[in-house]
């Protein structure tokens, strides 16, 4: 019988980001002063593509490190910085990012939850959902609306740092198909001090955008897939089962599509390392490294799922097969990446034209 893993089934990597953080290899691309080794993005790139090849879940690193830290190091004051981001890069102090809503998604310009602005500081009121291993973390970056006066949807969005062991704070864990515990955060008329907010209020929705940087290159989704395939090739060959020619070639276009995949992270990764990494190229890498990733849990799961039980080249296939729905969701969903390409393209510029 396939045996089904419980809800937040992959091991706890706390441990293995604490020997990188030791090592300054958690955020390499940090100043020294905050705990990182002053490198380029590439060395970042380079820790996210090796833990996903070793299967050490990256959530806590992505929504930690490039996630909130990369808004604190953009945005945030050089008080919130000296007091999160040392023990962020150390791998100690965790954030849970807080912008999913039940009604907002893809177009967060459909929040409801409201900051408040009270004496010395902000209420905040509302709910955030599909929030990834928001009980390992101390904090959450907060998106809401911070009351002023916009233009448009996007413009009042502010960006909070909120410790999660409020009084008036509940995280409720969802229960759902994928490997890790997602949670629903409850803000029942929280009160933040007013150093909570990170940067201006109206700020948050550019800030949203850029940090979602190392993501969209689809290096932990490349890595995926190679990890995941590595696996399956090895246990059809330990099985005596790689001989049908149609499953060869298969096999072969598949590994010949994850090398090219590879090559596309990479590119973005050097376009972000330059600074010219555009939103359609992004767009590009993340969807198709997602969906190939995807695509690999698909095949790996007809050719040997239900009799794949115990199968010890394959450990990960129960995971790969619960995780691979969300990976054409999560930092986007892939109808929205292409919608970016193509009004891009739509546009009349070229996606792949080199920007200065
Ligand atoms: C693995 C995983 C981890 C996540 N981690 C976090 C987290 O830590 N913190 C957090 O805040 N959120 C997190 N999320 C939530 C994620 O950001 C959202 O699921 C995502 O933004 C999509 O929003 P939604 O689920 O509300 O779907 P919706 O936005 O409601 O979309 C539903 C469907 O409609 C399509 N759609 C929507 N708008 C358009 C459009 N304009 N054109 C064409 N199609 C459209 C979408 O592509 C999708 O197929 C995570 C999700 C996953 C799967």
């Amino acid at each position: 019988m396939w045996a089904t893993p419980s809800n937040d089934e992959y091991p706890h990597p706390e441990a293995v980001y604490r020997e990188l953080g030791a090592r300054g290899w958690l955020a390499p691309h940090w100043p020294h002063e905050f705990g990182g080794l002053a490198t380029s993005a590439y060395a970042a790139a380079v820790t996210a593509e090796e833990l996903a090849l070793h299967g050490v879940p990256d959530s806590v690193r992505v929504n930690t490190i490039d996630n909130a830290g990369a808004t604190l190091l953009a945005a945030g004051s050089d008080e919130q910085q000296r007091r999160y981001c040392p023990g962020m890069a150390a791998g100690e102090t965790v954030f849970s990012v807080l912008f999913t809503e039940p009604h907002a998604g893809s177009d967060l310009g459909g929040i409801t939850t409201r900051a408040e602005p009270v004496a010395d500081g902000w209420r905040l009121t509302g709910t955030k959902t599909w929030n990834a291993r928001t009980s390992r973390a101390q904090f959450g970056i907060c998106a809401a609306r911070a009351q002023v006066q916009g233009d448009n949807a996007y413009a009042d969005i502010a960006l909070f740092i909120v410790p999660l062991d409020h009084p008036r704070v509940r995280v409720e864990p969802i229960a759902t198909f994928n490997p890790e515990q997602f949670f629903s955060v409850h803000f029942d008329g929280a009160v933040l001090p007013s150093d909570a907010l990170v940067g201006t209020p109206g700020q948050g929705w550019s800030l949203l955008a850029e940090a979602l940087g190392l993501e969209r290159t689809g290096i932990c989704f490349a890595g995926r897939a190679r990890r995941w395939f590595d696996q399956l090739v090895t246990s059809l060959r330990a099985r005596g089962e790689l001989s049908r020619a149609e499953d060869e070639h298969a096999l072969g276009r598949m590994d010949a599509e994850i090398r090219s995949s590879r090559l596309l992270a990479w590119q973005a990764v050097q376009r972000l390392t330059q600074g010219t990494l555009s939103p359609a190229v992004a767009a590009a890498a993340k969807w198709w490294t997602s969906e190939l990733a995807q695509r690999v849990a698909w095949l790996a799961w007809d050719l040997l799922g239900p009799t794949a039980d115990g199968d010890s080249y394959f450990p990960d296939l129960a995971l790969a097969v619960r995780e691979a729905p969300g990976l054409t969701l999560a930092a986007g969903t892939s109808e929205i990446q292409l919608t970016t390409v193509a009004t891009d393209v739509l546009d009349g510029g070229d996606p792949w034209e080199e920007q200065d």
